[in-house]
């Protein structure tokens, strides 16, 4: 139904939603009580961005950055330009960050960077998955859902070639789609 593209799902949805309730369990214990505003990354974030909320026992806003990376779709230049900047002034403000891969964890870093110059209280990072293999450079984690492997994923927001964002479980791409286009 989804397609030949595919190859497997490594992480199903029951998992995830399993996972998201540890997630926001953690996330409630150090920063619930606080004004918190919970930041998405768009677009990968969107999916877990929204299920996550949903799970906080304790009142958040949202505001949404959005960032193109210069390349080739299937692997970080590095390069980050921002997209969409935030709506709101976060200085001085509890902020979760939420991203939905670090990979190399060159975004991020850039990312990290952008978000402190403007002095928020407190800047932690939540990523649903981690592919620890690949990182480049030390990046601040709080929280993490899921540590995967080297191999390039899709669904739960994650997409490739703009599709895919809306497959419920996250899947493994075959090979042969995306190699073409990663160095
Ligand atoms: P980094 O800068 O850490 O190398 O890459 C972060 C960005 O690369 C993510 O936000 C995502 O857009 C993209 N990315 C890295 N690995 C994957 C993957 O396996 N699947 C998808 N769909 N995007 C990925």
């Amino acid at each position: 139904m989804w397609g030949k593209e595919i190859e497997r799902v490594l992480i199903s949805r029951e998992e995830i939603a399993a996972r998201l309730e540890d997630l926001a369990a953690d996330i409630a214990g150090d920063m619930g009580g606080s004004e918190l505003l919970v930041i998405g990354v768009l677009k990968g974030a969107v999916v877990f961005l929204a299920d996550l909320i949903r799970k906080l026992t304790f009142p958040v806003e949202i505001d949404f950055l959005a960032v193109s990376s210069y390349g080739k779709s299937s692997v970080s230049s590095g390069v980050v330009r921002i997209t969409k900047d935030l709506d709101y002034d976060i200085t001085g403000k509890k902020i979760l960050l939420v991203e939905d891969i670090v990979d190399t964890g060159l975004t991020l870093s850039y990312l990290l960077g952008h978000l402190q110059a403007r002095q928020p209280e407190l800047l932690k990072v939540c990523v649903l998955l981690d592919k620890p293999e690949r990182r480049q450079v030390p990046v601040q984690v709080d929280y993490a859902g899921f540590a995967i492997p080297d191999e390039f994923v899709v669904g739960y927001g994650l997409d490739y070639a703009g599709r895919y964002r809306n497959l419920p479980d996250i899947c493994v791409l075959k090979r042969e789609v995306y190699q073409s286009s990663r160095s």
